[in-house]
């Protein structure tokens, strides 16, 4: 007797090997599909499905219905003389009524090869159109034959190129390959979850799910294929964000911030400003937790503008200090680090803390003094700019670092603050002794949860999400440019009220000469109608030196002028809490991430606050829907999720980097409680077997193991 050993398939066979490819075939789907192998082939989702499993009688029809299948016989052929040529429409018939098919190309040969009173199912889209429904170019088959053919089902399709349907790979083609693939393999596919999982979440084994999404029989069965591999794809990536995670936090020796000392307390008990929210004090527990572990701290602190991340960022550097370590606070700007400065100097005094400020424009002798003060400890807290990364800033014992708007960073940059440990002066490392501080970067660009799961999913992420109690809603409004006497009125006013004021402009590289003209003809504009000496009015741009910036700036601040003119310079963080309207010109430029930054800027006092949004008449679609959000909300998340929809998850700061781009069927959008799910049980599965030794996990441990040597899944991370 004759043993016979189904041999498995191996699914990284090149893809030319597959019957019906053939070399050119297979160089096509190379280059227009990236499908090299068996498994990319498997891994071609249809984007959507072509339900047939339904028939529609024609007084069943609606106008604009997607496609839709009718049954019915042809009872007469007519040519439509038109502008140019004629078109053929046959009169289509079933029991409840009639339509039009029509052809405007390949009419000879569709009058000979269909007949007229026999039984044919129709499929496509329909028209309404002369107070009659008609289909153009149907998909039509022979009743007879459709009983028999594989198409009475859902029809899958697959996502294709121009190039790929010009040389003949059609829908139908891949539709063929993809059913060899499966005679090829018998349809078995190893199982890649465990069987806990499957059972618990009720999920369909990996070849059903397979077999269902490329040929479904149904809706429903559809919906469970599509389903078990949308959470296998986000299980897999969040699995291995969780596990750098844990492979970060057991490798990377923290420094031990043992306890909570008398800066800490004694700036709590006597000191504290203001009653602190409920999520500032829930952010500084975690932040408290991670400094107290063994463990390097890489928190991610997220909170709208003006949510107070400040003080939060002030008493974790005091945690720093309590232990003897020095910390250090870095900004994008020079305008931001003289805030930040002047905003906890007056604290630091009452502390007896030594704070200095170090940036682009600091002299020689004060970054000598700096230098030395940190090298030898006596300087505690530094804060500043990117002159903090240079070489020659050097700390005694650095063991907090802390990054505000850490957007307008790079990774190396990020990087380099690493390297300012204590011991660490060498370019290794992991030179002996080295430990990196602490980390905490803070952002008030909101991203939405899901997204930050999977992009931040490497860090530890705490939001604030509350604002301190009495603030006022800011009242934006959307006004046309025609209506700019009527809004200078309402500036006129507000001034009068001893308030200041906002008038922003867009800046945006490919136009900067028109865009730096629009400001000064703004500029002049605005001078005309505010007069000198009643107002004064500040400019800042982008194309004046740093020290005159700043000096404009100051003279805001200090409340010498009341107008300010400026490109978006001023998006992040500054503090002018008399500031009561913020303008901002051509609104329909911005996106909405920025407009809700620029907004930030007012409504930090106790008086009510406006943001006047100014466009042209013509807008479109997408800058419409920007200008209602805006108008219609406040909250920083719900913000982020219209951003998202509006421009997909690619444009948002570090999905690039993150692999979240590149899900093959799991939609970031969509999807968002399978995500969570597939979070939680990655978590769960590895709190308990860390190492996935367990036999029950063994089919996940070999697909991660898999998926780490056939696709470069550590790219997903910077
Ligand atoms: P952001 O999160 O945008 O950096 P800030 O830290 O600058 O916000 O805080 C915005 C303003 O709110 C500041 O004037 C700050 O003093 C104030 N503030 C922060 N927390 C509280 C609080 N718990 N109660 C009252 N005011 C607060
Ligand atoms: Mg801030």
């Amino acid at each position: 007797m004759l043993n016979f050993v189904v041999m498995s398939v191996n699914l990284q066979t090149p893809i030319d090997y597959l019957k019906g490819v053939g070399p050119n075939r297979a160089d096509l789907l190379r280059k227009e599909l990236g499908i090299h192998t068996y498994q990319d082939l498997l891994n071609l989702f249809p984007n959507r499905y072509l339900d047939r499993t339904k028939y529609y009688q024609i007084n069943q029809l609606q106008r604009n219905s997607a496609d839709v299948q009718v049954i019915g016989k042809i009872i007469k052929f007519e040519e439509v003389a038109q502008k140019r040529g004629k078109r053929l429409v046959a009169t289509f018939q079933d029991d409840t009524g009639t339509m039009e098919l029509v052809w405007f190309r390949g009419q000879k040969w569709i009058r000979e090869s269909l007949k007229p009173q026999t039984p044919y199912v129709i499929f496509g889209k329909t028209n309404w159109f002369n107070g009659k429904f008609s289909m153009p170019h149907p998909d039509i088959e022979l009743l007879s034959e459709h009983k028999k053919s594989l198409s009475s089902a859902m029809q899958p399709i697959y996502p294709s190129t121009e190039k790929l349907t010009n040389k003949g790979i059609s829908n139908r083609v891949i539709t063929k390959i993809m059913q060899q693939l499966f005679l090829e393999t018998n349809g078995r596919f190893t199982e890649t979850l465990s069987p806990e999982l499957l059972e618990s979440q009720k999920l369909i084994s990996k070849s059903d799910a397979l077999f269902n999404v490329h040929f479904p029989k149904n809706q429903e069965l559809l919906t469970k294929a599509q389903y078990r591999l949308k959470f296998e794809e986000l299980f897999y990536i969040q699995l291995q964000l969780i596990l750098k995670n844990l492979i970060h936090k057991s490798k990377i020796k923290g420094l031990p911030f043992t306890q909570v000392g008398d800066y800490f307390n004694t700036f709590f008990e006597e000191h504290l400003p203001f009653n602190l929210t409920h999520a500032q004090k829930r952010v500084l527990k975690e932040i408290r937790s991670d400094l107290g572990s063994q463990a390097q701290m890489n928190r991610l602190l997220q909170g709208d503008v003006g949510s107070g991340k400040t003080i939060v960022a002030f008493m974790s550097m005091l945690m720093a200090l309590d232990n003897g370590f020095q910390a250090c606070l870095m900004a994008p700007t020079e305008i931001l680090s003289v805030q930040h400065y002047n905003g906890l100097l007056d604290w630091c005094n009452e502390l007896n803390i030594s704070i200095k400020l170090l940036t682009g424009s600091s002299n020689t002798s004060e970054r000598k003094e700096i230098h030395e003060n940190l090298e030898n400890g006596q300087l505690q807290i530094l804060i500043g700019t990117h002159a903090l990364l240079e070489d020659a800033v050097k700390f005694k014992n650095l063991g907090l670092a802390i990054i505000d708007e850490q957007h307008r960073f790079g990774v190396a940059q990020r990087s380099k603050l690493w390297h300012k440990g204590p011991n660490q002066n060498s370019e290794n490392p992991n030179a002996q002794g080295a430990i990196p501080p602490h980390i905490l970067i803070m952002t008030a660009t909101p991203i939405p949860r899901t997204l930050a799961m999977s992009v931040y999913g490497d860090l530890d992420i705490s939001v604030i999400d509350e604002l301190p109690p009495g603030r006022q809603a800011i009242k934006t409004v959307h006004r046309y440019d025609k209506n700019r006497l009527k809004v200078f009125r309402f500036i006129r006013d507000e001034i009068e009220k001893g308030h200041q004021i906002y008038i922003v402009y867009p800046l945006i590289q490919e136009s900067e000469k028109m865009d730096y003209k629009d400001l000064i003809d703004g500029y002049a504009s605005i001078e005309r109608d505010f007069p000198k000496p009643k107002y004064q009015i500040s400019i800042v741009h982008g194309k004046m030196k740093a020290a005159d910036k700043d000096y404009e700036m100051q003279r805001f601040v200090k409340g010498e002028t009341q107008i300010m003119v400026a490109t978006t310079v001023i998006e992040v963080g500054v503090n002018v809490p008399n500031a009561s309207v913020m303008v901002i010109e051509s609104a329909e430029r911005f996106g909405l991430s920025q407009l809700h930054q620029l907004r930030g800027r007012v409504g930090r006092g106790a008086e009510q606050s406006y943001c006047i949004l100014m466009t042209g008449h013509k807008l479109s679609n997408d800058s419409k829907t920007r200008l209602e959000t805006m108008v219609r909300s406040s909250d920083g998340f719900e913000i982020a999720e219209v951003d998202l929809r509006l421009r997909g998850p690619g444009d948002i700061m570090g999905t690039q980097q993150s692999g979240v781009l590149n899900l093959k069927i799991a939609d970031l959008l969509k999807d968002s409680d399978i995500l969570k799910s597939a979070r939680f049980h990655a978590q769960n599965i590895l709190k308990k077997d860390p190492s996935l030794a367990s036999p029950n996990n063994k089919a996940i441990l070999n697909t991660y193991r898999e998926m780490g040597k056939y696709r470069n899944i550590w790219n997903y991370i910077s």
